[in-house]
């Protein structure tokens, strides 16, 4: 736990906004060098990114943003997706529907382990590629244009714009996708989603290549982080209890097998994408958001991790930090 800067218990003061950016442009300088891991190279157009990218972003509930590094560098959103998708199944369905056909236990297990939580006959969790595309299953329309404008509409609402998507790596994902189409198979043949497979296969791959910078991750975290409503829209785009739901199952699950370690030593909800993005949420207070596509084993940005790990610590943001001192009652 930290002991230095600023200790005013106002998180959002600005002393405490102008250390933030000081922490993260020194942490954006010692981790530049840092080389370890590979950009993901199964999806094939994925490994053509330039691997020495880095940014850093942190948006606060009230829309005050900090960011250093590569920040307006575009990048696949891949699995981070899965938490916007989790939150419209539940505004849109309702918990219960969801709950039969996708859990919230931690399998311990890779993202595309082709799986499923066999006692309950669903889906194991949504932020695992089996419970993602059974929850992308459940996006309405009666056909593959009505269901990614869905999705489409949905981003839109968190970006401010109207998203990009990358056309040549979702093409390449679709022509890849075979352990993705192994795990909806299943998913079908269980009937845990509707036999529309192939449709729903090209929204998931769709929502994977949706193109975002890391200020954008901030600010969906910070979203989600501040009960559904937007810091700069002001819109409600979830519930608070949804919310709740997502950032819950981030904690526990957003960091597939790694998903204990990171609750130990970060203790902030997040969710990674293989596109090299992690997202935080920090609730009540804001998102935080890394980019850099040199990928660990289990499919994380190895910078990403190390720059959760030094923020965590030096402002204090592990969820269970309990003498932490913005968290203190005024
Ligand atoms: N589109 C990727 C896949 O389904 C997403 C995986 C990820 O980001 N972890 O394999």
């Amino acid at each position: 736990m930290s002991s230095v800067g600023p200790t005013d218990t106002d998180v959002h003061g600005e002393r405490r906004i102008e250390w933030l950016h000081e922490v993260c442009s020194a942490l954006h300088d010692e981790l530049s060098d840092l080389d370890d891991g590979l950009p993901a190279s199964y999806i094939p157009e994925l490994s053509r990114v330039d691997p020495d990218r880095f940014a850093i972003a942190a948006v606060g509930r009230d829309g005050r943003s900090q960011s250093v590094g590569d920040r307006s560098h575009h990048f696949t959103i891949q699995s981070i997706s899965k938490l916007l998708l989790y939150g419209l199944a539940l505004e849109t369905h309702g918990r219960d529907a969801v709950l039969q056909r996708v859990g919230v236990a931690p399998t311990g297990d890779p993202f595309n382990a082709i799986e499923l939580d066999e006692e309950h006959h669903r889906a194991p969790n949504p932020m695992v590629n089996s419970g993602a595309i059974a929850i992308t299953d459940l996006v309405s329309g009666g056909n593959l244009d009505e269901r990614t404008a869905v999705v489409l509409r949905l981003f839109e609402r968190f970006l401010g714009r109207r998203p990009d998507v990358d056309r040549a790596v979702c093409a390449s994902e679709r022509v890849t996708g075979n352990r993705n189409r192994a795990i909806a198979y299943l998913l079908a043949n269980g009937g845990i989603i509707t036999d529309r497979v192939e449709e729903t296969l090209d929204v998931y791959f769709m929502q994977c290549s949706v193109l975002v910078t890391v200020e954008d991750l901030a600010l969906i975290g910070a979203t989600i982080a501040n009960a559904g409503v937007h810091p700069t829209t002001g819109e409600q785009i979830f519930s608070p209890q949804v919310t709740r739901d997502v950032m819950t199952v981030a904690l526990t699950c957003g960091m597939y097998d790694y998903a204990g370690e990171w609750a130990y030593t970060v203790g902030i909800p997040a969710k990674s994408g293989v596109g090299g993005g992690i997202v935080g949420m920090i609730p009540g207070v804001g998102g935080l958001a890394a980019f850099s596509p040199r990928l660990d084993e289990h499919g994380h940005s190895v910078r990403g991790v190390k720059v959760f790990e030094a923020l965590s610590d030096r402002f204090d943001l592990h969820l269970f930090d309990s003498d932490r001192p913005w968290a203190a009652p005024t």
